[in-house]
């Protein structure tokens, strides 16, 4: 497996992401227009549309033979939920997660996972949409995508003739908008003895790599010291892969980082869709899709097969602080680095940024006196602000300086 797989990978990467590989862009598409169709009214945590997309789920966990790993012999594991601020307050209601489990008689298993639920409606007070209101969020990238990576990989895994060095658990997770309440219930009360679990991958947005200079954001790097160098065997001029070490972050592997577990978040970045009932199927990159299930089935080929990978804690991401400031800009920031500045992925409709004019793709490079050069410099400007003060925000915009005066 190994040999061929190297063999087969390597051809891939210098073709440019263009060679036949073992998984498809066109199951993948498959995949994410049925589960971010209207039919399912955006999966909103509880839902009738929700429910739909976890029937579909099961419908092929059963024919690939997996094994239910969610609760009394059955593949949903369902759970309590509550909406609202920190879970309270909101909705309430029962949620289900998915999660079936391939036995290979191993002596370890790899846990592959992706949220499936989205905003529903826009009711539960998550959409960046100012209007969203029952306005249907597909959520086609977030996390349709993560999804259709879990169904492409279980078919894989399950219908390869070589059998693999591990058994794999392949769960959906529902709740993770709400806060990644269906991980965290399912890390308490798994389907399968955590003890014996050698990682936990995570896909959430794994949908838009871009077609032009495409780099793949995978974080969790520090949490095993192996990790680096597997993930350095995939680094290519076709497709660049950003590495962040923290295990914490606003997605489900947290929630198995908890339980001292190696893992590892593939996200192919944020966009101005992010959140809003925009994020739609027509800009799916299911080719890029591909690639990425390439990279992570090709990491899995690199794990040791003789002894878990060894765990290691890492720092707390600096972003975990934002919760504490008192005022916003009201941008995704982009992650990548590389810039000298803080890019801005997408600027958030009626947020203070937005009505000083702030545009996708800006770089900020000073707020008031302060510097800007990374992340970590941004967050320590906005530190020192109130709400109701205003400050000149320098961003650069294709080369020019631009000056904005933003009220927080
Ligand atoms: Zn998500």
């Amino acid at each position: 497996m190994k040999q061929l797989f190297l063999i087969i990978f390597g051809s891939f990467l210098m073709s440019g992401l263009s060679a036949q590989t073992w998984f498809h862009a066109d199951t993948i598409m498959k995949h994410i227009n049925y589960l971010a169709s209207e039919e399912l009214q955006g999966r909103g945590t509880g839902t009738e549309g929700e429910k739909l997309a976890s029937d579909y789920i099961v419908s092929y966990f059963k024919n690939w033979k997996l094994k239910p790993a969610g609760e009394n012999n059955d593949y949903l594991q369902e759970f309590d939920f509550e909406a609202g601020v920190h879970g309270q307050g909101g909705r309430k209601g029962k949620a289900n997660n998915v999660a079936g489990y391939l036995d290979n008689g191993s002596k370890f298993t790899v846990v592959i996972g992706a949220h499936y639920d989205h905003l529903g409606t826009g009711i539960d007070g998550h959409s960046l949409d100012p209007h969203s209101e029952g306005k249907v969020h597909n959520g086609a990238d977030d996390n349709a995508s993560g999804t259709a990576g879990v169904l492409e990989l279980a078919r894989y895994f399950s219908t390869n003739t070589e059998k693999e060095p591990f058994n794999f658990l392949f769960v959906c997770f529902s709740g993770e908008e709400l806060g990644l309440l269906g991980s965290a219930y399912y890390s308490e009360h798994p389907g399968i003895d955590l003890k014996n679990v050698t990682c936990m991958i995570n896909m959430d947005m794994v949908g838009r790599l871009k077609q032009d200079e495409p780099v793949l954001e995978v974080s969790g790097i520090g949490t095993a010291p192996e990790w680096k160098s597997i993930l350095e065997k995939f680094q290519s001029k076709a497709l660049k892969i950003q590495m962040d070490s923290a295990g914490v972050g606003p997605s489900d592997h947290t929630s198995f980082y908890n339980k001292d577990i190696p893992v590892l978040h593939f996200f192919t970045g944020t966009h101005s869709d992010y959140h809003k009932p925009s994020d739609d199927v027509d800009k799916i990159n299911a080719e890029g899709e591909e690639a990425v299930l390439m990279i992570i089935s090709g990491i899995i080929a690199q794990l040791p097969v003789d002894r878990k990978l060894e765990f290691l804690k890492t720092r707390n991401p600096s972003m975990n602080s934002s919760k504490s400031f008192k005022v916003t800009l009201g941008i995704m920031p982009s992650y990548t680095g590389g810039t000298d500045g803080l890019k801005v992925e997408a600027v958030i409709d009626d947020k203070p940024a937005f009505k000083a004019g702030m545009k996708d793709g800006d770089i900020i490079t000073k707020i008031g006196d302060n510097e800007i050069h990374d992340i970590q410099d941004y967050m320590k400007a906005l530190g020192k602000f109130e709400k109701g003060q205003s400050a000149i925000v320098t961003v650069n915009r294709n080369g020019n300086l631009v000056e904005l005066k933003v009220t927080f």
